[in-house]
């Protein structure tokens, strides 16, 4: 069975790449029936925190991105990577160089000096067996490096095709530092093995590690996994994404009110495609329809606006209690309702939320068309009462006064009565119905723009609606 990991380093929030990186690996995993492990490489001590190893759970937590397995932190897995190291060594697919950074640095100088690219020119590997014993006897400090062989070393990328490096582009890199801490491509590939990975699905931009994890990999003999590296991720101006084109961290996301159904879906499309122009799918369709058919080798778009798009596309999807859970989660931390009122009114809630949600594309559009529905006063958007309640004072408020009236006098306060009656006084009147419902509708939530009006009447019910009309009326 297939065995996929999402092997972020944790040196900062979950970002969107990574999101989309793990997500990719899930569906793959979901789709075939396979693992999803998840690996938090620590391994660099100075840069990696708690706070982000926890940032990542959270993130993945939020998008439900479950893992199998136990996590796995690189970290602790120094010896391996050391022994694994020193494999390469005894197999003679690795030497021992004393060189110290500080030569090192001097040779780099005087290269760059002559305009020349630095790469090291092996002369540790050319030391008799005898001294590097006596040197190692000696307690001299030394790192390991990889000989890279002749030749050249490609593998058949999952989304980009056949991909071939020429060796000699590649210098004798360094697997272990002389402090005995592992190179990243050196832990991973160790790593990897131990975990008996099959398919490794990363970003592009660790195309250019995958040739020395490959030479890695064949010098210690073992099996190489399946190796697909998915686009960059750039914004709307075709730069790479970063902070300046807005959040790029999921939990922001989160915080902003976007659904965790919509933000995968959003991710799922950054790089990958069902086919045809399918683009709105629950999780279910996506496991259903993962293929690596559908990747996509173009940098995908991250597009805000179309993730607010997509939100709402989902808010449409879900059944409408899980609406009222979510949304009233908000309402609450809002202030704006309490725990004890959403459980004694569901119905009423679901009602709300069902008027609310075609009007709002994320959790906290919703939310603040809340408050009118919710507590009073009101608050009264004054160009709304300027044009529909103050324009012909006389008149608008005459005709409030009676829709008011006709109302109160209804023996049944629900939507077809309410409708007949006040369609009849309009034509009483002489007038268009906007001319009746704008103004009503300001007194009833404040503004002009507001679900159905006859719904908004029911939705608050006729002690609230009568009130709000005395007020405006007044
Ligand atoms: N830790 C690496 C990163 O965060 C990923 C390594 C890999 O997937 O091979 O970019």
């Amino acid at each position: 069975t297939p065995r996929l990991r999402f092997a972020p380093s944790p040196t900062g929030y979950l970002h969107v790449g990574g999101a989309r990186t793990a997500l990719f690996n899930w569906l793959y995993a979901k789709h075939y029936g396979g693992q999803f492990l998840l690996r938090i490489e620590d391994t660099d001590r100075a840069r990696s925190t708690e706070a982000s190893t926890r940032a990542i759970f959270e993130g993945l937590g939020w998008l439900g991105l479950a893992w199998d397995e136990e996590v796995v932190f690189q970290g602790a897995h120094g010896e391996r990577h050391r022994a694994d190291a020193m494999r390469l060594v005894e197999r003679g697919a690795a030497y021992r160089c004393f060189c110290t950074p500080a030569e090192l640095d001097e040779r780099r100088k005087a290269a760059e000096a002559e305009g020349n690219a630095f790469r090291y020119d092996r002369r540790c590997d050319r030391l008799s067996a005898d001294e590097v014993a006596r040197r190692v006897d000696s307690g001299e400090p030394f790192a390991v490096r990889f000989r890279v062989p002749e030749g050249e070393t490609s593998w058949t990328d999952v989304v980009h095709g056949r991909i071939t490096f020429p060796n000699k582009d590649i210098e004798d890199f360094v697997v272990l530092r002389s402090d005995g801490t592992p190179i990243y491509n050196m832990a991973v590939v160790s790593d990897d093995i131990a975990m008996a990975i099959t398919l490794v699905m990363r970003g592009d931009d660790h195309i250019s590690n995958t040739p020395k994890q490959i030479l890695i990999y064949e010098a210690l003999g073992a099996e190489l996994p399946t190796f697909a590296h998915l686009p960059m991720i750039h914004g709307t101006d075709g730069k790479k994404l970063s902070k300046r084109h807005g959040a790029t961290a999921v939990g922001d996301y989160e915080h902003m009110g976007i659904l965790a159904e919509a933000m995968l879906n959003f991710l799922a499309l950054l790089g990958w495609s069902p086919g045809g122009d399918r683009e709105v799918m629950t999780v279910d369709e996506m496991i259903a329809l993962f293929s690596t058919d559908g990747l996509q080798k173009k940098a995908a778009v991250f597009d805000p606006k179309k993730l607010e798009w997509m939100n709402g596309q989902h808010l449409m999807l879900l059944p409408i209690d899980a609406v009222v859970a979510r949304v009233g989660a908000a309402l609450v931390s809002a202030g704006l309702t309490t725990e004890e009122d959403l459980r004694a009114r569901p119905d009423w809630y679901a009602r709300l939320l069902e008027q609310l949600r075609v009007r709002g594309r994320t959790v906290d559009e919703i939310v603040r068309q809340a408050p009118p529905f919710l507590r009073d006063p009101i608050e009264y958007d004054e160009d709304a009462v300027a044009k529909h309640l103050l324009k012909d004072p006389a008149g608008s408020a005459a005709l409030l006064g009676e829709t008011r009236d006709t109302l109160a006098a209804l023996p049944d306060w629900s939507t077809a009565p309410m409708e007949e009656s006040l369609r009849a006084l309009a034509e009483r009147r002489g007038v268009g119905a906007g001319k009746l419902f704008q103004p009503l509708r300001v007194a009833l939530v404040g503004s002009a723009a507001s679900p159905g009006i006859f719904d908004v009447l029911e939705l608050l019910g006729r002690d609230r609606s009568l009130h709000r009309l005395d007020v405006a009326v007044r």
